[in-house]
């Protein structure tokens, strides 16, 4: 079951060699390789299934700084801007809108947090307003209900999933880049400790330089090359309905259910946080480090089944680079979302917002987010492998800031300024204990 999805046309050939080859046509990979086709660098994406078809395409669209960690909230920052910017850039419409974020609450301890966070976010020049009962319930009038209070980010937006990433795809083909779907990368070739080339299902690139942005396959990615890569997903699942409902907010967060407009007038709809944890290999290798994560979110956490074992993304195999891999077994990753809380969302969303109640839903699915231990993506090149630039682990929050991921990347890559302090995103870091660093959000 699928998200709503555009799909774009591939280039027609694999070229036989690259300055730089990423692995991965999600958002970060994406916004990489458009940034460094803008700056005339030979550029080739290359994806296993169809461009955004994973995380990608199946998340609210929500870029928001509000609430984000110390450490992710430039980078949120600097995205907006690249938002912002983008449309007239690619000539095309990616469904971006600053139309604000409101979040209502009837706890005070939530209330207070929000505000603690107002006042953080005003030292970094972030504005966003507390709400007291009588705003926070005009605000969200069409609930028709008293809030005890709310918070509302102004400068913050959404995108359209349904398009976004693909129509930046379609524009890194635009600025001379490649773009290759159905064709997987088994692997890379090292010379003398550093990378080489790529070998993908249908041929080999040469390159020296490597971006993996393989969203929740990075690490048993990784894994091939000694790489030890600390990384988790949990479940998610939400549904969209069909346009007719008029004057609610365009995207509104409660604790017991959030709602984002989409292009079409429709909504999507998810309990935020909500998550099945279904136990993979690498999840029993890595779960002493998640426990600090785990225990934070315990709450929203449920266990799950056995279909995130079978679908192979956090394999522990070691696999031949001649023969088939987990990546072509599973070409997307499409896990079935959970009913019950399909259910569960929908009838929350119609007691919250009747005028909800008369839209039929018209699709349902869920996705892998993938998660570092302490909620913070790791961008960055890994010291063993010389030339090989890890950008994963975007803890439920890429979408927002895969621009400025992507533009980071971009300056990694080319050597200039980069557009926010790497030092927090290293991957060297997750080789420390994540015990108290856990991301607030
Ligand atoms: C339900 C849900 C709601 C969310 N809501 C939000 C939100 O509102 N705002 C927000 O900012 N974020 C949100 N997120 C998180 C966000 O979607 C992700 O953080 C982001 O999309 C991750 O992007 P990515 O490019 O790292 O990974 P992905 O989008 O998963 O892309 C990775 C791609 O790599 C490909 N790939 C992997 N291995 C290989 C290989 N070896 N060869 C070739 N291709 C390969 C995969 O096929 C995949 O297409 C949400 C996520 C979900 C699931």
């Amino acid at each position: 079951m699928p998200a709503p999805l555009m799909h774009i046309q591939s280039s027609p050939s694999l070229p036989s060699e690259a300055d730089v080859v990423v692995i991965g046509g999600g958002v970060v990979g994406v916004f990489a390789a458009y940034y460094l086709a803008r700056r005339g660098v030979k550029v080739a994406l290359v994806e296993k299934g169809l461009v955004a078809a994973e995380q990608s395409s199946r998340n609210w669209g929500w870029c928001r700084q509000q609430n984000r960690d110390a450490r992710e909230l430039p980078m949120a920052t600097k995205s907006l801007a690249l938002w912002d910017a983008l449309a007239a850039e690619i000539g095309a419409d990616v469904g971006f809108h600053r139309c604000g974020l409101l979040y209502l609450s009837q706890d005070e301890g939530e209330i207070e947090t929000w505000a603690r966070w107002r006042d953080f976010a005003r030292t970094v020049g972030v504005t966003t307003h507390v709400l007291g009962a009588d705003e926070a319930s005009e605000r969200g009038r069409a609930t028709g209900r008293q809030w005890k209070g709310g918070v509302f980010s102004p400068s913050d937006g959404t995108a359209d999933p349904s398009i976004a990433v693909p129509r930046v795809a379609a524009a890194i083909m635009k600025f001379g880049g490649s773009v290759h779907q159905n064709c997987a990368a088994r692997g890379l070739e090292l010379s003398a400790g550093r990378v080489s080339g790529v070998v993908t299902e249908t041929g080999s690139i040469r390159t020296k330089t490597v971006v993996m942005a393989g969203g929740a396959w990075a690490s048993s990615f990784c894994h091939q090359l000694g790489i030890r890569f600390p990384q988790a997903s949990v479940r998610s699942s939400i549904l969209a309905v069909s346009p007719g409902a008029e004057g609610l907010p365009d995207a509104l967060h409660t604790a017991q259910v959030s709602m984002t407009r989409r292009s079409n007038g429709g909504y999507t709809l998810a309990i935020s946080g909500r998550a099945r944890v279904d136990p993979t290999p690498q999840q029993i290798r890595f779960g002493r480090e998640f426990i600090p994560m785990f225990a934070r979110r315990w709450r929203s956490l449920a266990p799950g089944g056995w279909q995130g074992w079978r679908l192979g993304h956090e394999t522990l195999k070691k696999w031949a680079l001649d023969d088939v891999t987990p990546m072509e077994r599973t070409r997307i990753l499409d896990p079935k979302p959970d009913s019950r809380q399909i259910r569960l969302t929908y009838e929350r969303a119609g007691k919250l917002m009747p005028d909800l109640a008369r839209c039929k839903i018209s699709d349902a699915w869920a996705g892998y987010i993938d998660s570092t231990p302490d909620g913070v993506p790791a961008i960055g090149e890994v010291k063993s492998v010389p030339g090989f630039i890890l950008a994963a682990g975007f803890s439920g929050h890429g979408f927002g800031i895969g621009p400025g991921a992507g533009h980071l990347i971009a300056d990694l890559v080319t050597g200039e300024e980069p557009i926010v302090d790497p030092r927090p995103y290293a991957p060297e870091r997750l080789n420390r204990s994540a015990w108290g660093k856990v991301a607030d959000f």
